[in-house]
This record gives structure tokens, sequence and C-alpha cells, in this order.
């Protein structure tokens, strides 16, 4: 019944689904029924077979069906053919069949022909055969039965059943074929046909892609390589294996979104603005960690916000951080010469945790004499030997300590807290600062003693001067006793230099012996223990031969006093011209330190027949494969001064000064070169430059003498304006003054007595250096020709000097007192650039310097008593380092300035500006008035310029302190003179 057949094809259809789920095959149709809306053409053999028929789906969509029942009649072959199928790609196809098929019971007055199956064929072709038809050609694929052939429905009727068979056939190798069904007598309708294959569908897993891919159709899977989407890179090369059933089996390897991407929906996209993906992966793009931004998409990292940063190593991951604040709480424990500091965590640590601390340490100067801070602070680093406990840089704790440091010295730390991204931001370093001054300390011990000689009765002994000082060294305090006697007696010995000799020894005895130095901070601490023996007696007496002996000795003593009776008396009437032997005079001198006064005396190297002779006398003749010239330090007045070492055989090597005779000297200019020697190798004191030796024969002709580092006193201040304490400058005047109180003890007149002619070491000690024979006349730049002829340097020498020659140690106290005034200030040339007339005349009618800027009173007060016109009334040597050695002991005296107190009115006037070269007219004068000394002296008194000053009132001085009537007046008076004067010309103040 072809009606019912119809009546139910409404139910087909077929369901593509349109999505792809993964793994899951795709199918691609070759033919599909359904599709077709007009007549599909099959043939239908014979031709009252299959017919094909019209009809609609459940949506009324027409479809083509075709349908055979002749189950009335016998022996049916009805055969349907379809169209040509190009086979495209596949290699295994599938046929789906939609049918209704009735069975025979459902159909009455059946006569036993009705069938209930029909079969199903192909035919392989390379091309379309069109209508040519051969049944034998083609291979049947199966007999196709009903499962169901009708269905109950609630009312109890039978309907008919639409079943669905799909058959594969494969491995198809042709370009196409045909498929067939055969009816033998059954009653049947063919709602659909549709033939597909399958493949394994264009997918995207791994974040790789695979191309639609066709099975094998034998067994085997297809291995298939994928491509990294785009913006990513391969970890492992990606693969899959397409089955025969079109599904993707097995995934391997990988592909990773590049940096700056991440996965969204099996691609990599770029990371939004506010994220950022440093690294290659499949992660997702991260915020941007704290005081980091991305303004753009597809970041690797972000940027940090001002004054933030990473540093090297940092992680992207981490928040951008800045330097700490600085250190707070900064605490200074002194202790002596060492500091305790400690301080706190800075407040901010810049939100990291490696912050480390650092000290630095800067020794400044530019603090006044009272210890207030003169605000023109000069530091520089300090020295490399002061030690940090732990370490100075790159501190985990809170504290440090600082040892070594000078005594009485300004010292600044900065403690600065770093982080590891200090070094990107200097200019955001912060540190706190905290400025100490140490305390007086004691000397550190001596440390190396070395015997120098030793006999049966007495031993020479020569150390080094302590490591640290601290201060100027006073004394060494010599203690020893007898081994035996363990300290029970002992002997105390005071020694100035650095050596000594202890006599009175007993012989062949073994002596302890310990040596502290004394500065003014009292004495240091006590070498270790040295022991020495003394030499045995060279010869002993037997009792027999003591008799024997006695004669010879006797003999021997007589034998000696007949020889020196005949010298003498030979020697009387030969030598009548000579007062005094030159051998006579050597008795005089010692070797020791412990030296009597008045014994040693200079003598003066001109009373020698042949100078040379004196040179060997007084100085040591050096072998120049000895020494080593280094390279030149400075200019002598007879050829370079060069420093350089000498290395004598079983000593120390040290460093030298090597003054040379250039070449093409006449005898007198040899004679006055070596002079200096034989007046130097005199000399044996701690501030006098010592003489190492000489080179006489050989070329060139060279004197060497102990090296100071510091050159030049003159220039050394200059370089160091303001850069010491008080008590510092006071231990370079006493060094002088000692000096020059052993010079003057020994009977040596200086005569040209002048910073340029002191010499400064390392320690800051200063030297007595200079002795020239024709000295003063020759080799001085200051000398200058007096109207008496001779060649004096005019700023340092007495008047009585300048006018009659009168050289004296009390000639040489005044120039002292010009060096005090040089020392005081910083290496300021005496009377400026006054004309040496100008000074002579000034200092002739009783005008003298006026106290250098923050000088002590008290220094200032010695000037003047080097300065008494009255040469008897200046002070001895003596005095002045006793005076000197107190200040030290007390330097709070020196706090006192003579700036701000009462100056008498005798002074010349204070010109520091050397634009001004005399006080010619008012406005010069103005000029020098507004020099500070005007200001100092007068602070506190409110005038609107300096000439108001004329008429200042004793009222007016009592307000700034000068209450003493006598220099009230004398100021006042000055200044009304200098009204009165300036019409007149220049008038001293
Ligand atoms: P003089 O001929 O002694 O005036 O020396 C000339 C210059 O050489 C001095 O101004 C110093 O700069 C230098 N000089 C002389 N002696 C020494 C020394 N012992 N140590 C270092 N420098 C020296």
């Amino acid at each position: 019944n072809s009606d019912s057949l119809t009546r139910h094809s409404y139910v087909v259809f077929v369901f593509f689904s349109p999505f792809f789920f993964f793994f899951s095959p795709t199918t691609v149709n070759l033919l599909d029924s359904k599709a077709s809306q007009g007549e599909l053409g099959w043939i239908s053999y014979p031709s009252h077979g299959w017919e094909e028929i019209s009809g609609v789906d459940e949506h009324y969509t027409p479809i083509r069906t075709f349908q055979v029942c002749n189950v009335m009649e016998y022996s049916q072959n009805n055969w349907l053919r379809t169209n040509w199928i190009p086979r495209q790609s596949a290699q295994k196809i599938y046929v789906e069949l939609k049918f209704t098929l009735r069975d025979c019971n459902s159909i009455p007055l059946v006569l036993g022909t009705c069938k209930e199956t029909f079969n199903l064929l192909y035919l392989e072709t390379d091309d379309d055969q069109g209508s040519h038809f051969r049944e034998h050609q083609f291979s049947k694929i199966d007999t196709i039965a009903a499962d169901e052939s009708f269905t109950q429905t609630d009312l109890g009727d039978r309907i008919l059943k639409l079943n669905t068979e799909v058959r594969e056939v494969g491995p198809l190798t042709k370009k196409g074929f045909y498929l067939a069904f055969q009816d033998v007598g059954a009653c049947v309708a063919l709602v659909s046909v549709r033939v597909y294959f399958k493949k394994c569908p264009y997918t995207v897993r791994n974040l790789a892609t695979f191309p639609d891919t066709v099975p094998m159709d034998s067994h085997s899977l297809v291995e298939v390589k994928g491509l990294c989407v785009n913006h990513s890179k391969e970890e492992e090369p990606p693969r899959m294996y397409c089955s025969t059933e079109g599904e993707w089996l097995v995934p391997i390897g990988k592909c990773l979104c590049n940096p700056g991407y991440e996965e969204r929906s099996n691609t990599c996209q770029m990371c939004r603005a506010g994220f950022y993906k440093s690294a290659l992966g499949n992660l997702e793009c991260s915020k941007c960690p704290p005081h980091s931004f991305s303004h753009h998409e597809g970041s690797l990292h972000c940027g940090c916000e001002k004054n933030f940063f990473r540093a090297e190593g940092d992680p992207a991951s981490m928040a951008c951080t800045r330097p700490p604040s600085a250190p707070r709480n900064v605490i200074s424990s002194i202790n002596e010469t060492s500091v305790i500091l400690d301080w706190s965590w800075p407040e901010d640590t810049g939100g990291r945790r490696d912050v480390t601390f650092t000290v630095l340490c800067k020794r400044c100067r530019g603090v006044t004499a009272n210890g207030s801070n003169s605000g023109t602070q000069r530091c520089e680093p300090c020295r490399s030997n002061v030690r940090f406990l732990p370490r100075a840089a790159g501190l985990h704790n809170t504290t440090v300590t600082v040892g070594d440091l000078l005594a009485h010295t300004n010292y600044t730390f900065e403690i600065e807290a770093l982080n590891g991204v200090s070094a990107l931001a200097p200019k955001m370093r912060q540190y706190a600062a905290v400025t100490i001054t140490t305390n007086q300390a004691a000397p550190s011990p001596v440390t190396v003693i070395r015997k120098e000689k030793t006999s049966r009765n007495s031993v020479s002994l020569s150390w080094q001067e302590p490591e640290r000082p601290n201060g100027i060294i006073l004394d060494y305090e010599i203690k020893y006793y007898e081994k035996e006697e363990q300290e029970t007696s002992y002997t105390i010995l005071r020694a100035r230099g650095c050596n000594v000799t202890l006599n009175g020894l007993k012989s062949n005895t073994a002596y302890l012996l310990q040596i502290r130095a004394r500065t003014a901070a009292g004495y240091g601490a006590s070498s270790p223990t040295f022991q020495f023996e003394t030499s045995p007696d060279s010869f002993s007496i037997s009792s027999e031969s003591s008799q024997v002996v006695l004669i010879a000795i006797s003999a021997a003593v007589a034998i000696i006093l007949l020889t020196v009776l005949l010298y003498v008396l030979i020697g009387r009437f030969c030598c009548r011209s000579k007062s005094k032997h030159p051998d006579e005079k050597r008795l005089h001198f010692g070797n020791g330190h412990l030296r009597l006064p008045g014994i040693r005396t200079y003598v003066d190297p001109h009373t020698y027949e042949d100078p040379s002779q004196a040179v060997h006398e007084f100085a040591k003749e050096l072998d120049a494969s000895c020494i080593a010239i280094d390279k030149v330090v400075g200019a002598g007045e007879f050829g370079e001064v060069c420093s350089g070492r000498l290395k004598l055989p079983s000593k120390k090597e040290i460093c030298v000064a090597i003054k040379t005779l250039k070449g093409g000297y006449t005898d007198k200019q040899r004679r006055d070169f070596l002079a200096e020697a034989s007046i130097m190798g005199q000399f044996d004191h701690p501030n006098i430059i010592r003489l190492e030796g000489v080179v006489t024969r050989s070329k060139p002709v060279m004197i060497v003498t102990e090296y100071m580092e510091n050159g030049s006193l003159d220039s050394f201040l200059r370089k160091h304006d303001a850069q010491f304490t008080g008590i510092q400058l006071v231990g370079m005047l006493r060094g002088i003054a000692s000096g020059m109180k052993y010079l003057s003890d020994m009977g040596y007149v200086h005569r040209d007595l002048a910073a340029r002619n002191i010499l400064v070491n390392s320690n800051l000690v200063c030297k007595v250096s200079d002795f020239g024979l024709s000295r003063v006349l020759e080799d001085d730049p200051e000398a200058a020709y007096t109207t008496r002829g001779g060649k004096i340097p005019i700023r340092w020498t007495a008047p009585e000097a300048i006018a009659y020659r009168k050289f004296t140690s009390a000639s040489d106290a005044w120039s002292y007192g010009i060096v005090l005034w040089e020392v005081m200030s910083y290496g300021e040339r005496p009377y400026w650039e006054m004309s040496n007339q100008d000074v002579i005349k000034a200092v002739d009618e009783g005008y003298r310097l006026p106290p250098p800027m923050d000088c002590p009173a008290t220094l200032y007060q010695l000037m003047l008593d080097c300065w008494q016109k009255e040469r008897n009334n200046r002070p001895k040597f003596e005095q002045i380092v006793s005076i000197l050695d107190k200040l030290i002991r007390n330097p709070g005296s020196l706090k006192i300035t003579a700036n701000t107190t009462s100056r008498p009115a005798n002074l010349l006037l204070d010109r520091s500006s050397s634009e001004v070269p005399s006080m010619g007219t008012m406005g010069d004068w103005m000029d020098g008035m507004r020099t500070l000394p005007c200001k100092e002296a007068f602070s506190g008194v409110s005038y609107s310029s300096c000439d108001t000053l004329a008429k200042t009132s004793t009222e007016d001085l009592k307000k700034v302190g000068v209450t003493i009537v006598g220099p009230q007046k004398k100021i006042v008076s000055s200044l009304k003179a200098l009204d009165s004067h300036t019409k007149n010309g220049p008038v001293p103040v």
C-alpha cells in the first residue's frame, strides 16, 4: 500500500550536528537523497519495479522516496541503481538506509511469494557509465532486513516503523561507485539513502592545529603533526593520531603561548593592559604587582612607577621598590679614640628585606677652638687604618664599633641604609649623620725595641715611636731592673727621643726593661718586657798570674802617661795658631740622650782647616749603592731634593730625602753644600732633621736625611687651611720650640727660623731644618740685602739683627714668634704685602702683627712676648716649651681667642685682603676694616658702616665686652686717631 508508506515518510529526517566534539569524528556526505528536491534520476530496472515517489517530512519539506511492493507476483528481481558517486578521498564509506518494510503477515491474500528483505550492492568504476547497467557487475554488500516492521500504538493499531541500517563498504580504490538495491518480492519503501565517509576533523589541541584528516581503511592510525597557533611556540612537537573511525587519539606534545600572550579559547591572546606575562607558558597573564603598571596590551612585564625600581634579579612578579629611608636615632658612645654607633631601622625599608647598613667615616675640620662649628666644615675620608667592627659596609645589625681614631679629632659618621635598589636611585639615598669629637687617649705601647750597643757597664737602646701616639709624645719612661731581683728594685729614666744609653750597669748581668710613652693624655701602656745582658769582663785574673798582670798593667799605664805628656808638649810647641784642635772638641760629644747640659756644644765647621774633615767628623759616609732615588720633591740651592730609600746592611730600609750637588760646582760650593751636613750631623733631636749620612766619595755628592712626607710647614699649612684643632697646632709649635731649645742649648743660632724651613712628617711632627753656613746670606729667597750689606729675611728677623747683625738665640725667639703667627694663620705671609722697608719701619715704631683669626689669647700673648724690643725680655725656648706643654695639658685654655678679648693698640692692621697693597687712603682702610677682625671685634654693636666706629664711645665698647679701662681707651683713641688721619695718610691702628 503505497499510501500507507508515504503517510509515514514525514518522520524521516537526518540530523547533522554542526559542532564537532573533540575526538568525535565528523562525516562527509557523498550522497544524501533527502537533500535533493527534484527527481533523483536513479535507474529502476525493470521499470515497473522501484518507483520514485515524492513526499514530505515532518517539517513538510519535500523528499524523494523509492518503493516497491510486488508481493502478489512471483519471481521478482527489481533493481534500483543510484547515480555515479565520486569517492573523493574516502577509502571506506558508510551507507545509511532508512526504510519501512511490511511484514508479509500483515498483507492479506499473499500467496507465499512475499519477502521481507532486500539486497544492497555496489559497483566501483573510474567513471560515470550513464544508464549502462549490468546486474552481474555488482557486488553484494548485504541483505537488508527490517529490525521491526510495525509498532503497536496505544489504541492497538499497528503502524509502520522506520528502520535504519548502516553498512560499511571498503576499501574503495576507484574514483567512484554505484549503489544498487535489489528487491526480490518485498514491500519496501526506501525513505532515504545517505552515503558518507568519516574523517578526523580540523581541531586545535594543546594550542596546535590539526587539519582535517581522512583515516586509513586498514586498522592503522594516521599520525598527524600539529602546527602551533599564532603567538605560540612548540614546547614538544605536537602530534595526534587519526583512527579509522575518524577519531583523534593520543595527543602528544604541546605549544605554549609566547610571553605577553595567554591562552584563551584555544588561541594565544595578548595580555590586557594592567596585566603582564613574562614567560613562555600557558599560565594566565598576571595583574601588575604593586607600584608598577602596563599601559599596553601584550606586556611582558610591568614598568615601575616613578621613584620605584626593580633590582637586577628581582622577579617580574615582585612589587617595585625604592631605597630605604635614613636610619633613625643614631646614638654614639665615645670611649677615648673609639666610638660605638647604634641606630634604629629606617622607617621605610622601601618594600624590601635586603636592607644593609654602611658607615662612612669622615674627618672634619673647621670647628673653632672653643668647640663651636665655624660653619665651613671641611671633611675628608678617614684614614684607612680606622677600624670598623664588624665591618664598615654590608652591616646587617644596627651597630658598629669604630676604633683607632685620632684623639681630639672631629669625625662625622654617615650611616646609610641600603637595599637592592639603592644603586639605581643615588639621588634618593638618605643617610643619618652623627658628629663626634674623640677624647684624648694615651699613646699605644712601644712595640719595637732594639739593642744598639752593649758594653760591660752600659747598653744603648733605640725604639720606634708607638704606632698610635694619639698626640705629641712628651717623653718616654724607661724602667729597668736586674732580672734576678724580680722588680724589687728598679731604675727609671726619661728620654725625649727614641734612644737611650743606660750606664752604670753590672757586667755580665741580665736586665729586664720596659718603655712607655707619655703625652698630654698621660702614660700609654708599657712595652712588652725586653731583656738584655751586659758583656762579661773581658778577662779574669787567676790568683797565680795576678801579680804578673798587675805589673804589666802598671807598666802600660806609665808608658801611656809619658806618651801623652810628650804629645802635649810637642803640640804646644808646633800649633800656636789654633786655639783648639778638632780632636779636642770631639771629646765634648757624648752619644746618649741623658746629656748633661753644657757638655755638648755646636762646632762651627769653619773652624776646621779642611771642611771635608768636618764632614767626616760628623757625618757618616754612605755607599751610593745603598741609596735608591725615587723622585724629585723640591729644589735646594745647590741642586735637586729627591725622595728615595736607604738600605744599610743589616738595617731596615728607610725613606730618605736626598739633596744633591749639581754638576759643575766650584770647590767653595762643595764646601758650603757639605757644611750643612757637618752642622746637621752634630744634632740628635726628634725635632731636628736627622742626617743619615753623606756621599762624598762618588758623584753626585749627596746629603741624605730622614724623609719628611708633608714637606715644608708653610705650604703644608696653606694646603690644609683651617683643618687642624688648636691642640694639633700647639703640638706642632711645641715640636719646633723643643728643637730650637736643643739648638740654643747647643749654642747654635739658626738665623733663618721660618715656617718654610720647618719640615713636617706624616705624624705631623715638625722638625727644624735648613742649616746652611752661608745660610741666610745666600739660599733663602726671603732674604733681602740690608743697608749694611747682609742678606736678611726681614719679616722673620729681630730688629737688632737687622740693624747691627746681632744674631742670638733671642733673635731666633723673635723669629719663633713669627713662625707662631704663621702657624696660627695657616701659612699667611707675615705683614702681607707690605714692603720690607715698611715692615722695618712699622716694627721699629712699635707696631706688631695682629692676632690671626681664632688665635687663642695665650698664644697671641706668647707672640707678643717673642716680639719684645728688648731681646733679654723675650722668653727662652725652654720657657716657650713649658708654656706650650701647659697649654697641651690644659686644652680648655685655648678656647679664649685673642679676637674676642681686648687687644693691644699697637697692632698692625689685620689686612687679610691682599688686594690692598698699603694703607693709603681712608677707602683702603675701610676695605681692611670690612674684613673679619673688624666685624668680629665689634659684633653685637649695630653700626651701619665701619666709619661710624670712629664715633664709638666707651659705653659702646662695654656692650661688646671690652670692660678694662685701658684697652677701651686705646681702641677708642685709635679709632679717633684714624678719623683725624684720614686726610693725612696711612694710619696704623
Ligand atoms: P731646602 O734646600 O732644604 O730648602 O729644601 C728644598 C725643598 O725640598 C724643601 O722646601 C722641601 O720641600 C724639600 N725637602 C727638603 N728636605 C726634605 C726632607 N727631609 N723631606 C722632604 N722634603 C724635603
